[in-house]
């Protein structure tokens, strides 16, 4: 019985010590709960902080993102208005040269041309001939040169006046375009009543025939000139030069020839061709044919 007590004290003495026990496991759950509570919260709490901060950097990605695609299509304006400038620039500056060199081109006309008769002036005469005359020299080829006056023509304007005298001049002008038909030839004004044609490549023959040939296209104009002491119409008095070229020779020599052949076929009476071949003439000078 004594044993059933001390058993009964023993078993009590054990169920408190287990029940000790399980008040501490207790308390270690509590304390473990507790903290595993804390840690849960702040996980939470680091979770939302991580996700704020996904969500701010999306958000300015997405505004990069905008500012970016905005920049891109003021770029690509930015690039089309340039190319419609450039474009324009460039026909503008195509239609500038095109204008500029128009103008440069109908200058040059302009200052090479007469401006009564429209065929080429003294300057480009002079020009032409120079230019020609260096050419010849390197061929020694041949060369004529051909001046022509109208006759009385000073009493031709006493008679019917200045108007009809420019007229008259125009008319001659045209006859002489019509003779010098190679694209080598230049028939210009060369002064007030005068004229003058460069025949390169063109011997005396071919000259004394372009000569004949304009003193009787004049001729057939048929324009009344009372006055003329030589005729009842419109005449003219030519003189032609011709020689090859050969080193040394000037073509201011061959001009003054020409010029002295035309003052001969004044002499000689006017409304005729007179010429001198270099060729064949023995006294070759300035003056032509030996006085
Ligand atoms: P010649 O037969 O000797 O050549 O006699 P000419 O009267 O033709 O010669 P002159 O040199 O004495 O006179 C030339 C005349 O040409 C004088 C001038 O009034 C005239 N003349 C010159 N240029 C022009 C022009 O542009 N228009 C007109 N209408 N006449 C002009
Ligand atoms: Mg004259
Ligand atoms: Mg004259």
């Amino acid at each position: 019985m004594i044993k059933e007590k001390s058993d009964l004290l023993q078993i009590i003495e054990d169920q408190a010590k287990a029940i000790k026990r399980l008040s501490q496991d207790a308390s270690d759950l509590e304390i473990a709960l507790m903290t595993a509570i804390e840690h849960g919260d702040s996980i939470e709490e680091q979770l939302l902080l991580v996700n704020d901060s996904l969500e701010r950097e999306a958000n300015e990605r997405r505004k990069a993102e905008n500012r970016l695609q905005n920049l891109i299509s003021a770029l690509t304006q930015q690039k089309d208005d340039l190319e419609v400038l450039v474009e324009t620039i460039t026909s503008h500056g195509d239609d500038l040269q095109y204008e500029w060199l128009e103008r440069l081109g109908v200058a040059e006309e302009e200052a090479l041309t007469d401006g009564l008769t429209q065929v080429s002036n003294r300057r480009h005469f002079d020009h032409y001939l120079a230019s020609e005359w260096s050419r010849a020299l390197r061929h020694h080829s041949k060369f004529s040169i051909i001046m022509i006056d109208i006759d009385y023509f000073k009493l031709f304007n006493d008679e019917y006046g200045h108007q009809i005298g420019d007229d008259c001049i125009k008319r001659i002008a045209e006859q002489g375009k019509k003779i010098s038909v190679r694209s080598t030839d230049l028939f210009a004004r060369y002064g007030g009543e005068e004229f003058a044609i460069v025949l390169p490549d063109t011997d005396y023959d071919g000259a004394m025939k372009i000569a004949s040939d304009l003193r009787l296209a004049v001729k057939q104009l048929d324009i009344p000139h009372n006055k003329s002491k030589i005729s009842d119409t419109v005449s003219v008095s030519i003189g032609v030069a011709s020689c090859t070229v050969i080193t040394g020779a000037e073509e201011s020599c061959l001009l003054q020839q020409a010029d002295n052949m035309l003052y001969k076929a004044k002499e000689k009476g006017r409304n005729q061709v007179v010429g001198f071949n270099n060729e064949t003439e023995n006294k070759s000078n300035c003056r032509g044919p030996a006085e």
